[in-house]
């Protein structure tokens, strides 16, 4: 096996272990393969492997690996979530191309989404990103914030809210990270009760993913642990 296609073996088996340490099922963790800054031929691996989610940080970058892909039709089957923070000048491209966006935190992101989804692709899978720590170098909105946006997004033609994400403060204290999670995870709960489409709630990176993944995570978004440290500079 090449490099990648270990490290999403290995992946898949800590899934496996932490969601049987929480009494769930290893279906129902999603992988997501966050491949900002890295090049095509390691998404190629990847894909041969078997993994078809990816997630991108950078819209320029995010447009040019679709494309490259959307021109082989052997590679139809790929997922793109955009993950980054989104400018309302960016808004088309990403509602063009994109399957899912999961770093929606503001309505007029929302609106713009939807109405710039092209007529005939299937309707736009959309996150609540949630500035869980409340820091200010963080997109994302506070937890009171939710509710407002989720209905404004449930009402929007082109999109479909399937959940929120987030990403937590850097920290090597567990008690706070749970404590993290578990509000995450009731927020999420709760909107699940009211909506239907809602089912994924994406917390968990290279790091904290087993953490996570107890505290009810559906989806890991890994980077480092796949395609190696990135470049300081990203
Ligand atoms: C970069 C990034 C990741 C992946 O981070 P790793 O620590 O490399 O796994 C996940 N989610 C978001 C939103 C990111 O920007």
């Amino acid at each position: 096996m090449n490099k990648i296609a270990d490290r999403l073996d290995s992946a898949y088996s800590k899934i496996t272990s932490a969601a049987k340490k929480s009494g769930r099922p290893a279906s129902d963790i999603t992988l997501l393969a966050v491949s900002k800054t890295k090049p095509i031929p390691l998404i190629v691996e990847a894909y041969e492997f078997g993994q078809r989610k990816f997630g991108e940080n950078y819209v320029q970058e995010g447009v040019e690996k679709i494309h490259h892909f959307a021109q082989q039709n052997s590679f139809a089957d790929i997922e793109w979530h955009f993950i980054g923070p989104l400018q309302s000048n960016k808004t088309k491209l990403v509602a063009t191309h994109f399957d899912w966006v999961q770093s929606v935190d503001r309505e007029k992101i929302a609106t713009r989404l939807s109405e710039q989804r092209p007529n005939n692709s299937p309707k736009l899978n959309v996150l609540i990103q949630i500035n869980a720590n409340d820091e200010a170098s963080k997109s994302g909105i506070q937890f009171n914030d939710v509710e407002a946006l989720a209905s404004t997004i449930a009402a929007l033609p082109n999109l479909t809210l399937r959940g929120i994400m987030s990403i937590p403060i850097k920290t090597n204290d567990t008690m706070a990270l749970n404590k993290t999670f578990t509000k995450l995870k009731d927020c999420f709960d709760k909107l699940k009760s009211q909506y239907d489409s809602v089912d994924t709630l994406s917390m968990g990176m290279t790091n904290d993913m087993d953490l996570a993944i107890e505290h009810g995570s559906t989806m890991v978004r890994l980077g480092t642990a796949i395609f190696g440290e990135r470049e300081k500079s990203e």
